[in-house]
């Protein structure tokens, strides 16, 4: 790959071990466990993973946790089992929270080196002080403290004295400076809120800007990859890591190396790309928690959401998501990815693994009358036209048949080359049958079709050649396999559900046709497999058997995608 894959920030990449300036390289993946993975971050965790197995560095899995309160261990062992399920292993699992005393020796350090100072103004003071893109802002009344009391009411700050938001730990930068975040941006604040892996033991918490550079430059990183809104923040990640300098001050980390830590601070270099943005769906995790919050999808995994998990039960494959990624490629160039190119990409995966079985999902009843009363047969077929290594698989064929009631029609319109009265179609793997009659209820509704199989038209008999327009699927009636599948289909049924132009939210634009239950039957080579097992159910679709709920005595499988895309033709 590492040849092939061309995009910016590899070519950084070749120039930097070209020229010496790193020998191996190191990347992170850097999720907050406030909620699960979702699409967009597999584009992430593909970029700093696959790089470091291409140019044979490693990445780290960092849980970046300096915000308490909406974190969760949940959500880190969430994290966990998706960055593995998606095929990639971490060098170290690291947490934020396992730098803080660096972070607050470090901060110590800015404190006596004269470039931080703790600030009583109130959040909204503060706020007011900062000025604007076109006003620069004003200096604190508290920005000229003595190094001396700084260092007091820090220590202080840690001891727990002041109340939330009473002081603030800031880092004396420029109240003028042409780029917000330089005009004193806050290190520390006060929160006494437990942590998910700190609990009690903190009432402070280093801020995003300060904790992440840091921890990159602490654990050796090379190349810091994140999304494009960081870009503004670059100057001051750049200052945060040149003025706390770990590189020449071990005392600063000596000890977590003691502690078994491997670690061997260098100075990262911040690079930007751009975020995957999907159409028909939404990329926020906080949007996505509301959607489970409010009961609107059933819970982080349900195949309608675009989380990791959610597409991981829905069907689709790590492949085809990896395939996603590569094909989208890395830019500086934001957009919306059209949902169908994800769809393609797991079709185009699911249609050289998944193996091939029969299942009739709105069934209607074939009676094939020129076949003796009890008849049944058992037919061998291939598990997958395109690939004989899947062998093939035992159908049990009998006298009646649930067919498709959408492969039937008793007033065909033009074109129609399925079944239709005194019309022909072949049977998949059978032979020919002709409709001859039609058996209706007392509504007039078609509930049963009698049909004769032509004897001349099946395997081996001269007639197995002969041409009719048109092949259906069946399942044999006294052999299917009751079974629950739902049906699923895009969650927004706008391309841009953030849209709110024509007046309405984007929780308006949920697809209530998202989700749809039916009872079909199953070949039983179909039904008694293991949660997970994905198969293209011909001209149906590719399926997979429900992760948690199915089982052997009660099948349950999830549609993941149709055969072809219905929303863009
Ligand atoms: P959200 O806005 O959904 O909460 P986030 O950016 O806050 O997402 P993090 O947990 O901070 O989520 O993200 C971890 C990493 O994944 C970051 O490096 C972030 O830039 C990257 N990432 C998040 N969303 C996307 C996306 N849509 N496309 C590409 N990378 C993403
Ligand atoms: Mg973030
Ligand atoms: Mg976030």
């Amino acid at each position: 790959r590492a040849d092939v894959q061309r995009d910016f920030i590899r070519q950084i990449i070749r120039e930097d071990l070209a020229s010496g300036k790193h020998h191996a390289i190191r990347t992170r993946f850097p999720p907050e466990p406030n909620g699960y993975l979702h699409i967009g971050h597999a584009k992430a965790i593909c970029l700093n993973f696959g790089i470091a197995s291409e140019f044979t560095g490693w990445c780290n899995l960092r849980l970046d946790d300096t915000n308490p309160g909406k974190e969760d261990p949940e959500f880190v062992e969430g994290i966990k089992d998706d960055v593995r399920w998606l095929g990639y292993e971490w060098h170290d699992l690291r947490h934020a929270s396992d730098y803080f005393e660096v972070f607050y020796d470090a901060a110590v350090k800015l404190i006596r080196d004269g470039v931080a100072y703790v600030d009583d103004l109130s959040p909204e003071d503060m706020r007011a002080y900062r000025g604007t893109l076109t006003e620069p802002g004003r200096n604190s009344p508290f920005r000229e403290r003595s190094v001396e009391e700084n260092l007091d009411l820090f220590r202080r700050m840690r001891e727990g004295e002041f109340a939330d938001g009473a002081k603030t730990l800031r880092a004396k930068i420029d109240m003028a400076s042409g780029n917000m975040n330089m005009r004193d941006p806050a290190i520390y604040r006060i929160r006494k809120v437990p942590h998910q892996n700190t609990g009690d033991a903190w009432p402070i918490y280093p801020m995003y800007d300060y904790a992440h550079c840091l921890s990159d430059a602490l654990e050796g990183i090379t190349h810091s990859l994140c999304t494009l809104e960081f870009e503004d923040h670059r100057p001051l990640y750049d200052w945060f890591v040149d003025k706390v300098d770990l590189v020449n001050h071990p005392e600063l980390w000596q000890h977590l190396r003691e502690g078994g830590f491997r670690t061997e601070p260098a100075k990262p270099r911040q690079i930007e790309f751009s975020r995957l943005n999907l159409s028909y769906s939404i990329t926020s995790k906080r949007k996505l928690a509301q959607l489970v919050n409010e009961n609107l999808v059933d819970g982080w995994d349900d195949p309608r959401m675009n989380t990791l998990r959610g597409l991981r039960r829905r069907g689709f494959t790590p492949g085809g998501l990896r395939l996603l990624i590569e094909r989208l490629g890395v830019s500086k160039q934001n957009s919306i990815i059209d949902y169908s190119i994800l769809e393609n990409c797991v079709r185009e995966d699911l249609d050289a693994s998944a193996p091939r079985r029969m299942a009739v999902l709105d069934p209607l009843k074939l009676v094939i009358t020129n076949l003796p009363e009890g008849h049944e047969e058992t037919l061998t077929f291939s598990n997958h036209p395109k690939d004989e290594s899947f062998g093939t698989r035992e159908v049990p064929f009998s006298r009646e048949l649930w067919i498709e009631r959408d492969d039937f029609a008793e007033v065909p319109p033009k074109g129609f080359h399925r079944l239709k009265p005194e019309g022909e179609v072949r049977l998949r793997g059978v032979g020919i049958v002709k409709c001859e009659a039609m058996v209706k209820d007392a509504d007039g509704n078609v509930t049963e079709l009698h049909g004769t199989l032509d004897l001349e038209s099946r395997q081996g008999m001269p007639g197995a050649d002969r041409k009719v327009k048109g092949t259906i699927h069946w399942v044999s009636a006294k052999h299917g396999v009751a079974t629950e599948v739902r049906v699923y289909d895009r969650l927004f049924n706008v391309a841009d559900p953030d849209d709110e132009t024509d007046g309405k939210t984007w929780i308006e634009h949920i697809n209530p046709e998202a989700k749809r239950v039916v009872t079909a039957w199953l070949e039983p080579a179909a039904a008694n497999v293991d949660p997970e097992q994905r198969f293209q159910f011909e001209r149906l679709g590719y399926f997979v058997a429900d992760r948690i709920d199915h089982t052997a005595a009660r099948p349950v499988f999830n549609r993941t995608v149709t055969l072809r895309d219905a929303w863009t033709t």
